[in-house]
């Protein structure tokens, strides 16, 4: 979705003076949520509402509970404390910088602390999710994995215990299986427990129609369904490209991956990978177009979101909402 709001600054600079202004922040919020203007309860869709200046809410006139509601209810940034002010400008870095943003960053540019900067941007990527009901993948698919990790100082305790008592095929490193779409040049890609043929084949199943041709290496010996797919393999011990068989689209996935995960996220743990994941496919997916315009469909997607702290160390399962 493209809002195509004239107001939208065009460059980090620029989004941190805009957002600076809490009257910017409020226009861009609105036009965010309400695009027509007219403010709703989000709790029970009524248009009688009153803004409230000095706390900064809206009460609805109807009878229920939870009648006062923000420009953050109901989004990601629904009962954090930190104003607008902070949120929008480390959205644009995240939504932008191409090879991500560490919470050291947010932490000296927008005077957070460190822990708060990384829960920020930990619920930032939960908008950068993309949403996969639109479909399957089809045409031709380029299909590879690859592998991200992980020294066992980094890991998240139970992962550290799991690895620990069973060993691991795969040493400390996990498994990222992605699919690159050709003719939209999307990519999809997913953390996998391991690289069995139905772990494999599954993610294959659920993400690529019927008759779509694969392309990929030799890894694919190991899962093809030849009565499912049209299958087509480069020998990377022979030669990387030939003709059109060849996996440099999801290669050129893997560098920007490898790069923010070795660069800027030094250090990972395997439990959280996944959102890493999500975030750089994210930013792949909309490489073609401008910042302000990625800026705008990021946040398009802060609405009906929610990961709170509990969630996100784990300690409480991601689908219950509080
Ligand atoms: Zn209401």
């Amino acid at each position: 979705m493209l809002l195509c709001m004239e107001t939208t600054p065009n460059s980090l600079q620029a989004a941190i003076i805009h957002f600076a202004n809490y009257e910017n922040c409020h226009k861009f919020m609105v036009d965010l949520r309400w695009p027509d203007g007219k403010v709703t309860c989000p709790a029970c869709g009524s248009e009688k509402v009153i803004w409230l200046a000095k706390t900064r809410q809206w009460k609805c006139y109807g009878k229920h509970s939870q009648a006062k509601f923000s420009l953050k209810t109901g989004t990601i940034f629904e009962d954090s404390p930190l104003p607008l002010s902070k949120w929008l400008p480390c959205a644009w870095l995240i939504l932008n910088c191409k090879n991500g943003v560490s919470s050291y960053e947010i932490h000296r540019d927008l005077k957070v602390t460190q822990k708060t900067a990384w829960f920020m941007l930990s619920r930032l990527r939960l908008a950068m999710q993309d949403d996969l009901t639109g479909g399957t993948l089809n045409g031709e698919i380029e299909v590879d994995e690859s592998f991200i990790g992980g020294k066992i100082r980094n890991m998240h305790k139970s992962r550290k215990r799991i690895v620990q008592r069973h060993g691991s095929r795969m040493g400390n490193k996990s498994v990222v299986f992605g699919m690159l779409e050709r003719r939209t040049g999307k990519v999809r890609a997913t953390v996998i427990p391991d690289r069995k043929c139905d772990s494999i084949q599954n993610e294959v199943l659920g993400n690529i129609e019927r008759g779509a041709t694969i392309i990929s290496d030799e890894f694919a010996n190991s899962w093809e369904m030849p009565k499912k797919y049209v299958h087509q393999m480069v020998n990377h011990l022979e030669t990387y490209v030939n003709g059109n068989v060849h996996t440099q689209g999801i290669e050129n996935f893997w560098s920007l991956l490898k790069r923010g995960l070795g660069g800027t996220y030094v250090s990972v743990e395997p439990f959280h990978l996944f959102r890493y994941v999500d975030e750089q496919c994210f930013r792949f997916n909309n490489r073609r177009v401008t910042d302000a315009e990625r800026f705008e469909m990021g946040m398009a997607q802060i609405v009906g979101r929610r990961l709170t702290y509990k969630q996100l160390t784990g300690k409480e399962p991601l689908d219950s909402r509080p």
